[in-house]
This record gives structure tokens, C-alpha cells and sequence, in this order.
């Protein structure tokens, strides 16, 4: 018997399904409370509904969350879990303590197929695409608090776009999670007409994977370039009539004597300058027989002063999970061959 998903639904379809169901439309809200805010697995948790509407509810719909399947603890704190999918697409997300911020790194795809070099999720291929509901699954159902939500995971949020935008929604609603939307952040290589859309149907924050600011070399590590250059996202969020002060923010892999040099720092500048786009430099994390490094520190800091006394905001990312490959550009969900299991949660 089909059953109805309520993780990944809008306050208007479960009014719908309620209605359809011949229950009170007016638990609706409730309903949702419960799911979003409360991560219950099961409706038999919600204590507010009447009993007999709950069991029509059982019968007919399920909450669609899960529980994380195994988790580790990286010495510095952050923790990585893998989440499945009813269809056994295995996902991973990254939760970053930082002071009182608390930074939940979501996946929104199984893999990627965007293939670029330095990441070990584009280098292991797609299986799958998450919906809405388990985009947030890997929110509510962490058994941490979360203050900030990234979409940096697994996967490209411009090619799983009506999915991305329709979590974004859930997370921001009042009827959702009522996260700010200040605290949510898409993470994209500019995947140029998701972009657009990213921009007139959410308010969140968006950050472009550039890499290199030459287009030739970027097309060499990040293959969309070819299909998407990297300037249409650049013109699209200069030309943003920007009045709610979203944040747009150019993410920088540092590789030594790849993209590190005084060169890249006068295209950076030039390109950037003037625009309010923030750039976040970010240390390279080298998988398998990767040969190329990271960047030093001192190269780092000195792009990020040059920025910064040019007038474009910078910052340098700590690196953090490294050790249990959950740093940006590590995750690969290895775990679906046997990850070591440090932690079952089931
Ligand atoms: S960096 Fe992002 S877009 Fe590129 S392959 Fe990895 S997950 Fe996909």
C-alpha cells in the first residue's frame, strides 16, 4: 500500500492530505512541529493529536526520517554520520562544533557526477539524487544541536535543483524549521540556471566552488566549467538586487603551485573587487595517490590579507575532520563496502 512521506512536505500538501484523509486540517501545523522540529520516526510519539486521527495517520503516511546508520568522532570534535535512503542511496553528513556555532553539512546527492578532480565524491561517480525530505533527514535527525546549515556534502545542489530549493523552503519556513536564512548556505560550481533559481526562490546563501579564476584551468579541475562558466554565476550575483544582504562567498582550494600564486591573487582581486562576494580560502585535503598539496598557512594568510586590504572580505577555513575524511572534498560514503564502525547508532 502507497504510503505518504510527510519529511520533505509543505505546510499547504499536508493540509491536502489531511483533508483527503477526512481528518482536522488544523493538526496540520502540529503535525509538521513534530517531524520538523521534533524528529519523531514515528507518529505514535506526538502526544497532541487525538489518538484515532494518529492511527488513520499510521496507516497511511510515515514520517520519513531515520536515524543516522553509523557515525565517527574526529579528534578535533566534528563528527561525520552515514545516513541511507529507503532506496539504500547511502549519504554521509559532517556536524562542525565551533564555539556556539554548531554547522550540519548536508549532502543532497548519493556521489556526484560533476567529477571534479580534487573531490572524492565526484571521483566515485552518481547513484542517486535525495529528495527533500532526506536532505532534511540528515538535519532533525542528528542527535546534536545545529545553528547553521551548509549544503557542501555529497553531490552538486544545481543538478538536484527543484529537490535543493523545496528543502531550503522547509528549512526556513515558520512551519519548518525556522532556521534563519542567514544560517542556511548552497554550495554550487554554478551550474548557471540553478543559480538563477536559487536566487528568485529561496533567500539563502549562496557559495561558488571557483578554484581558479582563469577559465581554462578551472575546466581542468572542475569539468562544469565548460558547460557553466564560472563568470555567469559571477555576473548573476553581481547583478542580485542584494536589499536582504544574503551572503555570496567564493570558495578557494588552495593547492601549492597550482593556484597559489601572485597571479591568481591579481585575478582574484580583480575580479572581486567591488562586488561584496567573499572569498573563503580553504586548505586542499590530497586522497588516494593524489601528489599535489596544500597550500602553506603563510600562503594563505597572505592571500587572505591582500584580499582583505583590496577591500574583498576573506577568510581562512580551518581545516577540520581531516582525520576521519570528513573535511571538504573527503567524503566518498567508502562505508558502503564496510567504513570502519566506530559508533553504531542502530
Ligand atoms: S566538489 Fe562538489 S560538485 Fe564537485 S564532484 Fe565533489 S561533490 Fe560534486
Amino acid at each position: 500500500m502507497y504510503q505518504e512521506t510527510v519529511a520533505g512536505s509543505d505546510l499547504t500538501e499536508i493540509e491536502e492530505f489531511l483533508g483527503r484523509l477526512g481528518l482536522d486540517t488544523r493538526h496540520s501545523r502540529r503535525l509538521l512541529y513534530w517531524v520538523y522540529r521534533r524528529g519523531i520516526k514515528s507518529f505514535e510519539e506526538i502526544n497532541d493529536i487525538p489518538l484515532k486521527s494518529l492511527r488513520v495517520l499510521s496507516e497511511n503516511a510515515v514520517t520519513g526520517l531515520s536515524s543516522p546508520v553509523t557515525s565517527e568522532v574526529s579528534s578535533d570534535g566534528s563528527e561525520k554520520y552515514l545516513f541511507t535512503t529507503p532506496g539504500g542511496l547511502i549519504h554521509e553528513t559532517v556536524w562542525l562544533p565551533d564555539g556556539k556555532r554548531r554547522t550540519v553539512c548536508v549532502s543532497v546527492q548519493s556521489g556526484c557526477r560533476m567529477g571534479c578532480r580534487f573531490c572524492a565524491t565526484g571521483k566515485n561517480g552518481w547513484r542517486g539524487d535525495l529528495t527533500a525530505g532526506e536532505i532534511i533527514n540528515q538535519v532533525v535527525s542528528l542527535p546534536h544541536e545545529v545553528t547553521h546549515i551548509v549544503m557542501m556534502g555529497m553531490g552538486e545542489p544545481g543538478d538536484n535543483i527543484d529537490q535543493v530549493i523545496r528543502a531550503c523552503r522547509i528549512l526556513t519556513a515558520e512551519w519548518g524549521l525556522a532556521a534563519g536564512r542567514s544560517r542556511v548556505t548552497v554550495s554550487t560550481v554554478g551550474v548557471t540556471p540553478s543559480v538563477l533559481r536559487l536566487l528568485g526562490e529561496t533567500e539563502c546563501n549562496i557559495t561558488l566552488s571557483l578554484h581558479s579564476p582563469f577559465p581554462d584551468e578551472r575546466r581542468s579541475v572542475i569539468p562544469a566549467e565548460a558547460r557553466w562558466p564560472f563568470t555567469e554565476t559571477l555576473s548573476l550575483l553581481k547583478q542580485y538586487d542584494n536589499r536582504i544582504r544574503r551572503r555570496f562567498t567564493v570558495a578557494y582550494v588552495m593547492i601549492e603551485g597550482k593556484n597559489d600564486s601572485q597571479r591568481h591573487l591579481d585575478e582574484l582581486k580583480k575580479l572581486l573587487g567591488g562586488t561584496g562576494i567573499r572569498v573563503n580560502l580553504l586548505p586542499y585535503h590530497p586522497f588516494d595517490e593524489d601528489d599535489a598539496r596544500s597550500s602553506d598557512m603563510p600562503v594563505m594568510m597572505r592571500f587572505k590579507h591582500e584580499l582583505v586590504t583590496s577591500g574583498i572580505g576573506a577568510s581562512v577555513r580551518k581545516s577540520r575532520g581531516a582525520d576521519i575524511a570528513a573535511a571538504c572534498g573527503m567524503l566518498s560514503a567508502k562505508s558502503r563496502s564496510g567504513v570502519k564502525r566506530e559508533n553504531s547508532l542502530n
